[in-house]
C-alpha cells in the first residue's frame, strides 16, 4: 500500500481494496518500526489517526465524494493542532499543546484526511538542513549520512521513506522546494495569500506560505485543492476563487513558453546538477514547449535582502516567546528581566538567536533605513524582474538547489554557505510567487530538483507542466533505497 500515490489510494479506498483503518494502521506500523532511522516525526498521533480513519470509513461507506477522505497525511510541526503538542522544532515549545487547529489542519480534517502525526523541522523553520531541530537532525532516506534539506526536512523524509503518502510543509525562503529536491519529491509553495497562514507559527510573515510535499504533481493538486481557501482570520489571505487544480493536469504543453534565467546557471551551481536540469529542459522541448533565455538581473541580491527581511520579521514574531505566555519558562527567575533573559536564552537554539540578533539590529533606530528599508527596496526590484519576465514567458525553469544533499556538519560552521543553498528559491518568496520542485534525475545516487516558478496564482499551470513532465519521465517513481 505504501508505494501507492494518493491518486491510487483514493481508488483503493473506493474499490474497497482496503479500508482507511487498514491503510492508517499500515502507515502507523511503518512509522513506529522504521522512523528511528530517519527521525522524521516528532509526535505520532496513533489514537487520533485511528479515530479519524474510523470516521472516514463511515463517510466512505455513505458515499463521501472528498478525494482525501480516509487518506493518511502528516503535518509539519509548525501547524497548530488542537490538543496535540506543536513544538516548531524548538525547546521553547516542547511543552506547548495548541488550543486550536490551524486553518489548513481544519481544511484537511473537513476533507476527511487522517493525521498520522507531526513532523520534525528546523527550529522555527530556520535552516536548510534540518540540523537545527531541538529533536535532533532528520536523515535523508536516500543516504542517511546526508541531510534531507530544510526546514521541512521531517515532512520530506517521511514522504520519501514512504511513512506517509503526503505531508504539509511551509516555505519562507525555500523550505518546501529545497527538501523536495534533496529527497526526490514534488513540493509546491503556492502564491503568497493563496493558503491561510492562520495557526502556522510565524517566522517571517511577509514570506511564509504553506504548501505540500508529495511524490507526484497529481497528488500535489489533490492536496492543494483541500489546503487552499480564503480565510478571514488571515488578513494576507487573498479572496480569489478556488480552482480545481486537477482539472488542467492533462493539458498538452504546446504553446507553453519556458524562461531560462541565465543567473540560475552561473557560478556555484554543481555542474552535474546543471546537466540534469538542462536534460529536463530538453524533455520539455520534446513535449512542445518553447524555450527562451531570460534575465533576472537582481538575483544576486535575493539572499542578502532575505537575510535582512527574514531576521527582522522573525525578531518581531519571536518576541512573543517570553517565558510568560507560551512555552518554556526558566527555573526560579529572580525578577522579570531574569525571567525573559534566561527563558529565551535557555530555550532558543543558536541559529534562532543569530537571526533574532541580526533582526533586532537591522530594525533598531538609526539602522532601520539603512538595512530594513533598503532590503525592502531591493525586494521591489527583484519582484519587478519577475514581472518583466512574465511578460514574455509562462513558466520560469531552473535548478531548485545548487547541490544535491550534503553530509551532516558540512556547512555547520559556515552560515553563509548554508544560506546559499537557497539561492534559487528565495527570490520567489520575496516576490510572493508560486514555485514547485520536481525530481529530474540523480547525482551520486542523490536526487536533483527542477524548479518551476509561475506567475501569481498560476499554480494550475505549474502543476500541469509538472504532471506532463512526470507522464514523460520516471524520476518521480524512483524510490529512496531501502524504503519499499
Ligand atoms: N533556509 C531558509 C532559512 O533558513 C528558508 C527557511 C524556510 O523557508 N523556512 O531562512
Amino acid at each position: 500500500m505504501h508505494t501507492k500515490t494518493i491518486a491510487q489510494l483514493v481508488s483503493g479506498l473506493r474499490s474497497k481494496a482496503f479500508s482507511s483503518v487498514e491503510l492508517t494502521r499500515h502507515y502507523l506500523d511503518r512509522i513506529n518500526s522504521l522512523d528511528s532511522k530517519y527521525n522524521s516525526f516528532v509526535t505520532v498521533t496513533d489514537d487520533i489517526a485511528l479515530a479519524q480513519a474510523e470516521a472516514a470509513d463511515q463517510r466512505l461507506a455513505a458515499g463521501d465524494a472528498s478525494p482525501l477522505c480516509g487518506i493518511p497525511i502528516a503535518h509539519k510541526d509548525i501547524f497548530c493542532t488542537l490538543g496535540v503538542r506543536t513544538s516548531c522544532g524548538s525547546k521553547m515549545l516542547d511543552n506547548f499543546i495548541a488550543p486550536y487547529d490551524a486553518t489548513i489542519v481544519e481544511n484537511y480534517q473537513r476533507a476527511g484526511a487522517v493525521m498520522l502525526g507531526k513532523t520534525n523541522m528546523d527550529e522555527f523553520a530556520m535552516g536548510s538542513s534540518n540540523e537545527t531541530s531541538y529533536y535532533g537532525p532528520v536523515k535523508n532516506p536516500w543516504n542517511t549520512q546526508c541531510v534531507p534539506g530544510g526546514s521541512s526536512g521531517g515532512s520530506a523524509a517521511a514522504v520519501a521513506a514512504l511513512l506517509a503518502p503526503a505531508a504539509t510543509a511551509s516555505d519562507t525562503g525555500g523550505s518546501i522546494r529545497q527538501p523536495a529536491a534533496l529527497c526526490g519529491l514534488t513540493g509546491i509553495k503556492p502564491t503568497y495569500g493563496r493558503v491561510s497562514r492562520w495557526g502556522m507559527i510565524a517566522f517571517a510573515s511577509s514570506l511564509d506560505q504553506a504548501g505540500t510535499l508529495t511524490h507526484t504533481a497529481e497528488d500535489a493538486a489533490i492536496m492543494l485543492n483541500a489546503m487552499a481557501s480564503f480565510d478571514a482570520k488571515d488578513s494576507t489571505c487573498v479572496d480569489q476563487p478556488l480552482e480545481d487544480y486537477t482539472a488542467p493536469l492533462g493539458d498538452k504543453l504546446d504553446g507553453l513558453t519556458l524562461g531560462i534565467p541565465e543567473e540560475y546557471f552561473g557560478e556555484g551551481l554543481n555542474p552535474q546538477t546543471a546537466e540534469r536540469v538542462q536534460a529536463a529542459i530538453k524533455v520539455y522541448e520534446s513535449l512542445g514547449a518553447k524555450v527562451k533565455a531570460i534575465s533576472l538581473p537582481h538575483t544576486h541580491l535575493a539572499v542578502p535582502a532575505y537575510y535582512v527581511i527574514a531576521p527582522a520579521e522573525c525578531s518581531a514574531n519571536l518576541s512573543r516567546f517570553d517565558g510568560v505566555r507560551y512555552g518554556y519558562r526558566c527555573a526560579e527567575p529572580k525578577d522579570l528581566a531574569d525571567l525573559y533573559k534566561r527563558s529565551r536564552g535557555e530555550a532558543f537554539g543558536d541559529e534562532v538567536k543569530r537571526r533574532i540578533l541580526v533582526g533586532t539590529y537591522a530594525l533598531s533606530a538609526g539602522y532601520y533605513d539603512a538595512y530594513y528599508n533598503k532590503a525592502q527596496q531591493v525586494r521591489r526590484l527583484i519582484k519587478q524582474d519577475f514581472v518583466e519576465a512574465f511578460k514574455d514567458v509562462d513558466v520560469i525553469v531552473g535548478p531548485t538547489a545548487p547541490n544535491p544533499a550534503f553530509e551532516f556538519g558540512a556547512k555547520g560552521d559556515d552560515p553563509v554557505a548554508m544560506y546559499l543553498e537557497d539561492i534559487y528559491t528565495i527570490a520567489t518568496n520575496l516576490a510572493g510567487l508560486p514555485g514547485l520542485s520536481i525530481p529530474c534525475g540523480l547525482v551520486d545516487n542523490k536526487p536533483v530538483g527542477l524548479q518551476l516558478i509561475g506567475n501569481y496564482f498560476a499554480e494550475s499551470r505549474l502543476l500541469n507542466a509538472a504532471h506532463q513532465f512526470q507522464l514523460a519521465t520516471d524520476f518521480h517513481q524512483q524510490l529512496a533505497p531501502e524504503t519499499a
